[in-house]
């Protein structure tokens, strides 16, 4: 299947490492051209660098703060400045850290929903006027947690609702000027977070970090966790024209885990 991608420009945020950086490297496996952004120069530049060495693909690295309003608005001018247009974005950002309704301030719900939901919000904004035209993807990455929230993650749990009552709302209202937005939630995925949560439970527990992986696999159908190529293969094809009937969707791609029918 022809995903429809050659020359198209995507946007991928939080791309220096794990999730991001595989969905970028995977559209330029595509042949699309990719403008990816971290708050890091030096190690966006370098992830950057690698995906243009492995795959010939123009590859631009950009440098903003998926919180701030005035980076967002720098990037992708800066992303139709160099490609001359905007074809998909893919929202993304470091997760909020874990807690419990009684352990967590109110500063700290307002601190996740500037960083998982409102980032959202102002990275629309921003590409839908360059969309409008010629039509768009947006797909935003979230978390199985939308469907089945996670315990001791109730930060992320709360603001990852609000991004898919964004990708409903907004797939309904722009679906006249052909733009889709649709959301994929990850399931555990083998990535710096992962092995960082899992190296420190090891840590905690007296254990080896391989036992607190497969301690994290535990209850997922496929029997692993996932591999960030895995997640990004699903992010990349619901983002091309190959998808082009798809829009106001939720996928999860995590192995089964979550058990719900629908
Ligand atoms: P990661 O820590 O491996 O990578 C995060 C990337 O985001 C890095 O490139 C980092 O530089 C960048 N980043 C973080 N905050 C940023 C900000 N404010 N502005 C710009 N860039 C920023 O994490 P990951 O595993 O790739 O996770 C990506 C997202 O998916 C997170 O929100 C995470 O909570 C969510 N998620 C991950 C998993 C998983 O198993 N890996 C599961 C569910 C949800």
């Amino acid at each position: 299947m022809d995903l429809g991608l050659a020359g198209r420009v995507a946007l991928v945020a939080a791309a220096s490492k794990g999730l991001g950086r595989a969905v970028a490297r995977e559209f330029a496996r595509e042949g699309a051209r990719v403008a990816m952004f971290s708050r890091d120069q030096e190690r966006i530049t370098a992830a950057a660098a690698a995906i243009r060495d492995e795959t010939g693909a123009e590859v631009l690295a950009l440098t903003a703060d998926a919180r701030r309003g005035d980076d967002i608005e720098r990037v992708v001018a800066e992303t139709v400045r160099a490609f001359g247009q905007l074809d998909i974005l893919v929202t993304n950002a470091g997760g909020p850290p874990a807690g419990t309704f009684e352990t967590l301030s109110e500063q700290d719900f307002v601190d996740a929903i500037e960083l998982n939901l409102l980032s959202t919000l102002r990275m629309c904004r921003a590409v839908v006027p360059h969309m409008k035209e010629r039509g768009g993807s947006i797909v935003t990455i979230t978390s199985i947690s939308v469907k089945q929230p996670l315990d001791g993650l109730i930060l992320s749990n709360t603001a990852r609702a609000g991004v898919v009552g964004l990708v409903k709302s907004m797939a309904n209202e722009l679906g006249p000027y052909n733009i889709r937005v649709n959301n994929v939630g990850p399931g555990p995925t083998r990535t710096d977070r992962i092995l960082d949560l899992a190296r420190s439970r090891a840590e905690r527990a007296g254990i080896l970090l391989d036992e607190a992986l497969r301690a994290n696999a535990r209850g997922i159908p496929l029997g692993r966790l996932g591999e960030p190529e895995e997640f990004a293969r699903v992010v990349v094809f619901v983002a091309s024209p190959a998808a082009s009937y798809l829009t106001g969707q939720t996928i999860l791609v995590d192995g089964g885990l979550y058990r719900g029918a629908l």
